[in-house]
């Protein structure tokens, strides 16, 4: 989608570091890293938020949900991490291409913030 900074990433328009990438999914280092380790997993379609997803996205998502493990052992996290997915203006999120924060190598509190 034009105009979409996670789009313009996971296309390659604008080079980041990358931590793992195939067809469907792509996932990198957020620029404002909220924990020790902190990246971003997308689906490389541009849905805007969990509230857009539909039926036909099942695969993507599920895709998507089987790689989270996968990135979190490859990035040590075996002590636990944090998934986050921010949808809507009053949960915070800034960028309207769904995403999924994995956050790890820190305690985290709950409830969030
Ligand atoms: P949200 O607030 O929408 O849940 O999360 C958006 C996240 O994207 C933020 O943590 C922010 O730091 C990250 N972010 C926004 N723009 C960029 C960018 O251009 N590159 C990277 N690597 N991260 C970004
Ligand atoms: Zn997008």
């Amino acid at each position: 989608m034009d105009n979409c900074i996670f789009c313009k990433l996971a296309n390659h328009e604008i080079p980041t570091n990358v931590v793992y990438e195939d067809d469907k999914v792509f996932c990198f280092y957020d620029m404002e890293p909220q924990a020790p380790v902190h990246v971003l997993l997308i689906p490389k379609k541009h849905i805007a938020c969990l509230d857009d997803l539909k039926a036909e996205d099942v695969e993507i998502i599920s895709h998507l949900m089987l790689k989270v493990k996968e990135i979190a052992e490859k990035l040590g996290l075996q002590e636990g991490y944090r998934v986050v997915s921010n949808n809507g203006d009053l949960a915070g999120q800034t960028v309207k291409h769904l995403h999924f924060h994995i956050l790890g190598k820190r305690e985290m509190k709950w409830p969030p913030g």
